[in-house]
Formats: structure tokens, sequence, C-alpha cells
């Protein structure tokens, strides 16, 4: 059958809780891959890039036992495991430039463990995020999130940053001009890569990074990972048999 030719055995197991649906651009922890660098942390997994100084994506697990009753750390930090030569990104960086220190995993995603919750602020978590919309429309679909393992599902998410709006810190840290999420829910269970179907719940938000948004309902923005696939160049849930991922990819949420 000449079309098995075409076909990817997927070798790749996951390396992280973290990474249970996939790796989306394939990054790994090697010194030849400084915009594709995988740092994987017991509290979640990116791929940074040191072109945009930034990460490309965060993966999360989320399930009522990463919540509890830490408050939040506020200190952020530069991560100590960036790829070599990349610009040691700090707190400073962003000081004066307009722009959040947007979390993509949210300190109130990591509240288990003080140690859990000081993760959140690596510097290697975050991305110049508007502020309309990092604390409107994006901090109530956190929320939401929340609020569904509270209900009792666990999720599998992903966010990142798309695109040039402009950048910051002379140039060395890129203003994405989109930012994104996906959300897999499932109930809470076991085996969970074996229980994603066509199905399952994903829910894609796709977010101008810009003023004015701060009142928006999340909802306007849904979209599909097929989108985001296209625009990205990533495969996500790449570890989910193919058939499914058409289904549950192109599906855009309703509820
Ligand atoms: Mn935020
Ligand atoms: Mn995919």
């Amino acid at each position: 059958m000449l079309g098995l030719l075409g076909v990817v055995v997927h070798a790749q197991s996951a390396l992280s809780v973290h990474l249970t649906l996939g790796n989306p651009s394939a990054a790994i922890a090697s010194a030849d891959t400084p915009n594709n660098h995988l740092i994987l942390k017991p509290q979640y997994a990116l791929a940074y890039s040191s072109r945009s100084g930034g990460p490309r994506w965060v993966a999360w697990h989320l399930a009522a036992d990463w919540l509890g009753p830490v408050s939040r750390a506020g200190t952020f930090r530069a991560d100590p495991a960036l790829p070599p030569g990349a610009h040691r990104v700090t707190s400073a960086c962003y000081a004066l430039s307009g722009y959040d220190r947007g979390h993509l995993c949210p300190s109130a995603d990591r509240t288990s463990t003080a140690a859990d919750n000081q993760a959140t602020f690596s510097m290697a978590n975050i991305l110049p995020q508007a502020p309309d919309n990092n604390q409107g429309p994006w901090a109530r679909f956190e929320a939401y999130c929340r609020g569904l393992v509270r209900q009792g599902c666990e999720l599998y998410i992903l966010a990142g940053g798309e695109g040039t709006r402009g950048a910051i810190d002379a140039g060395r840290i890129n203003v994405p001009d989109r930012i994104w999420k996906i959300v897999v829910v499932l109930p809470q269970g076991e085996r969970d890569l074996e229980r994603v179907a066509p199905t399952t719940r994903v829910i894609v938000v796709d977010l101008p990074n810009e003023q004015g948004i701060r009142a928006a309902d999340w909802r306007i923005f849904r979209s599909n990972v097929d989108t985001l696939e296209h625009y990205t160049g990533f495969d996500f849930l790449s570890l989910v048999p193919v058939e499914i991922q058409a289904t549950i990819e192109a599906r855009v949420d309703d509820e």
C-alpha cells in the first residue's frame, strides 16, 4: 500500500504528563535547537525560542490535585534552563513596556505547593500580553477552566503566541500578534490519552493581543485547532489517533 509509505511512526512517548497528548513542535532539549528548545519542569513543559525571547507554547495538565491553598508568589525570575546563548529575560525587560508579564500556565493553576506556584513565575512561561487581554477575557477563560476542574474534569492545556505586533526590550522580546489556548476536557480518570474520543470537548480561543477587549466575552474568540495548526505550523494533539484528531480539531466549541 503506497499510502503506508507516508505514515510517520510515532515512537515518541510522553516525556512528561504535560505532553500526554503530544509535543506540538517536536521540541528537544539540545544546544542545536535554540528556537525550539524543550524545557521540562514538574509543573509544565514548554518550547522556548531564543529568537523571540519567550515560549512558543506551554503545555500543562490541570486537575484537582494541582489546586490548593497557596497564594500568588509574584516573584518573577529568569529561567535557569534557557538554551545556551539565549538572552536572559528578566522581569526588568518588561518594565515600562506597556505590556503585562502574561503567564501562559497561570499562577492560579498551580496552588498546591509554594514550589509549584513559584515555577509559574519563570520568565520562560511569560509573554508580553496587552493588559486588556490578560486581565479581561483571557483571565476569565482561565477561571472558567478551573471551574471545569472543580466540576470533576481534568484538562490538557496548551497556550502560546503567534505573529508579531512589535518588540520590547530593545527588540529582544517579540510581542505576539495573537495569543491562543487549547483546552482538552476529560472527566477525571485514568489512561487519559486512550480516553480522547471524537466526542471529547476541545475549547480553542484565539485572542488579539491588544487593548480595547477588556469587557469582551472569551466565547467570541473561539476557534478550532485546525486554524491554529495552519498558522503556527505545529501539530497539536499529535499522539491522539489521526481520525480522532480530524474530528476534534475541526470543531468549534459552542457550549
Ligand atoms: Mn494572566
Ligand atoms: Mn493535530
